[in-house]
């Protein structure tokens, strides 16, 4: 048995397509990224943000900031950026230099504006099974099961990696959709044990190769979200051999990857709708 390949750039191209309708239906869509310091990845990652957000036509306002600001003038950007009502979602680009908390700076984002989801609010919304901002990695993994028509409700989950920008979420958004869902990670006794007897498995961990097709129950879906860099180039956390026992599987890249920058767009355009919702004369 061969996989079904799930096509991330296809779907991504159809949301993005989506998403372009749904601007201009609204007619002004502002994104806001924020950007410290030199991390080259992560001007690469900004710079597709904002690629794609105009060919979708949203807006974009690019801070890039230097690595030395304070966290009270970063917290000041996002202050205003808040009461910025030409922008409905507002980002800042992680890893933040090592000075910078973090979590204090996501915490001074308007909930409202979060479009990567990672607001305590939202992550409390999506825990309670509330409508919410969601991270749109997990968000396009769902999309992905949608798209393929992959029977959620009753199905045995297994996500594995616990973080709270997949791991968790995916978790939550699985067992809202009524999977029965396990989450595996780095202390997790007998992974294969729990992969095997999965119907559909998310892998999110950053360990290239780690799922072996022998951890995979014929038939099953399988999600990769890993993203490594090798000496033989960017590979996933399931091996390609994985193929060979699964129903559906993802490729490493052209599958969550794509869809990931997609439902970012799709973030700030559910987030623009809500603000004018809330306040129709803004
Ligand atoms: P992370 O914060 O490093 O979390 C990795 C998780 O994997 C942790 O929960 C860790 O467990 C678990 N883990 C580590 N080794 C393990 C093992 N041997 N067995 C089982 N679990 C193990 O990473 P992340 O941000 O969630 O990202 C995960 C991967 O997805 C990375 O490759 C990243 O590049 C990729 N990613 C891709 C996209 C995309 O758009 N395609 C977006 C985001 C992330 P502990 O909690 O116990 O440490």
């Amino acid at each position: 048995m061969r996989a079904t390949i799930m096509d991330g750039r296809a779907l991504a191209a159809k949301v993005q397509a989506e998403v372009a309708g749904d601007v201009a239906g609204l007619g002004d869509v502002g994104l806001a990224t924020v950007l410290v310091g030199d991390d080259p990845a992560s001007h690469i990652y900004i710079r597709r943000k904002h690629e794609a957000a105009q060919g979708v036509g949203i807006r974009s306002d690019d801070r890039r900031l230097p690595a030395d600001i304070s966290q009270e003038e970063l917290i000041a950007i996002v202050e205003e950026l808040n009461d910025d009502d030409s922008i409905d979602g507002i980002l800042v680009q992680s890893p933040l230099p090592k000075h910078l908390d973090e979590a204090k700076t996501i915490e001074a984002l308007d909930p409202a504006k979060d479009v990567d989801g990672f607001h305590p609010t939202n992550a409390g919304l999506l825990y309670l099974g509330r409508p919410a901002l969601v991270p749109a990695t997990p968000l396009g993994v769902m999309r992905l099961l949608d798209e393929y028509r992959v029977q959620i409700a009753g199905a045995r989950a297994v996500v594995i990696g616990r973080s709270n920008i997949v791991g968790k979420p995916m978790a939550h958004l699985l067992l809202k959709a009524n999977a029965t869902v396990s989450i595996a990670h780095s202390q997790t006794v007998d992974l294969g044990r729990l992969t095997t007897d999965a119907d559909i498995v998310v892998a999110a961990v950053g360990v290239a190769h780690l799922v072996a097709p022998d951890m995979i129950k014929a038939g099953a879906t399988v999600v990769d979200v890993g993203m490594n860099r090798t000496d033989a180039g960017l590979v996933g956390d399931v091996d390609p051999g994985a193929a060979e026992r699964a129903g559906l599987i993802t490729p490493v890249p052209g599958g969550v990857g794509p869809m990931t920058i997609a439902m970012l767009l799709a973030n700030t355009v559910k987030a623009a709708r809500a603000r004018r919702v809330a306040n129709p004369a803004g």
